[in-house]
């Protein structure tokens, strides 16, 4: 067996920290005896929400929040980098570099002259991320991105000094690039895990949100 293989078999372990652990609020409730003055005798747990998100999923929708950014009709890929701590230190999504008019280059793929498809132009989402990182660097970081990365973002990704990638899927994985980029991460000993969200459908309602 793979790393690889037994780190897709591996679930959310929550390795980038735990889940907090914060105590369990407690509610005295006081009772009132006959008297009418309160005993304090009963009390009452109110325990915490059970239905929140993962860190992995939580992660995993901010990468898919960016994707929704694509101007790209045929591949939209957002990537969320996250530090040990936590915290999500870079978002990016796939598109044409700044200044460069996403209504002037093509999002062809395939056309007669390959200068008149996407490709040479794109930026993908974790380069845009690693370039948009709001922090000094991003060593030891964690990627989360919907697709498992291609040879050129896994450059960049290794150079950046980032040691796991957590993506979802991974349709391309006979594909050149593909092989070269699975090629860099294991020998650069970048941790690679194939990720299956726990929550399949997360619903963003904005009108749940009261006025
Ligand atoms: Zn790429």
């Amino acid at each position: 067996m793979t790393n690889e293989t037994e780190n897709r078999q591996q679930s959310d372990e929550e390795t980038l920290s735990s889940e907090g652990g914060a105590p369990v609020r407690e509610e005295k409730v006081h009772q009132l005896d006959e008297a009418g003055s309160s005993t304090g005798a009963a009390t009452h747990v109110v325990g915490k929400r059970k239905d929140y998100l993962e860190w992995y999923d939580f992660f995993m929708s901010a990468a898919y929040c960016a994707s929704l950014r694509s101007k790209d009709p045929s591949t939209q890929v957002g990537a969320c980098i996250v530090n040990r701590k936590n915290r999500i230190v870079a978002l990016g999504y796939n598109g044409m570099p700044n200044g460069c008019s996403d209504d002037s280059l093509p999002w062809n793929r395939t056309a007669d002259d390959q200068l008149n498809t996407k490709y040479p132009y794109v930026c993908h989402a974790e380069m845009n991320a690693i370039l948009n990182k709001t922090t000094f660097d991003l060593a030891d970081c964690t990627c989360f991105v919907l697709l498992f990365p291609c040879n050129e973002c896994a450059k960049l990704i290794i150079q950046a000094g980032i040691t796991k990638v957590v993506y979802i899927s991974d349709k391309y994985h006979d594909k050149f690039e593909f092989r070269a980029s699975r090629k860099l991460f294991q020998m650069a000993g970048v941790e690679l895990v194939q990720y299956t969200p726990k929550q399949k459908k997360i619903v963003i309602d904005f009108d749940k949100i009261p006025l």
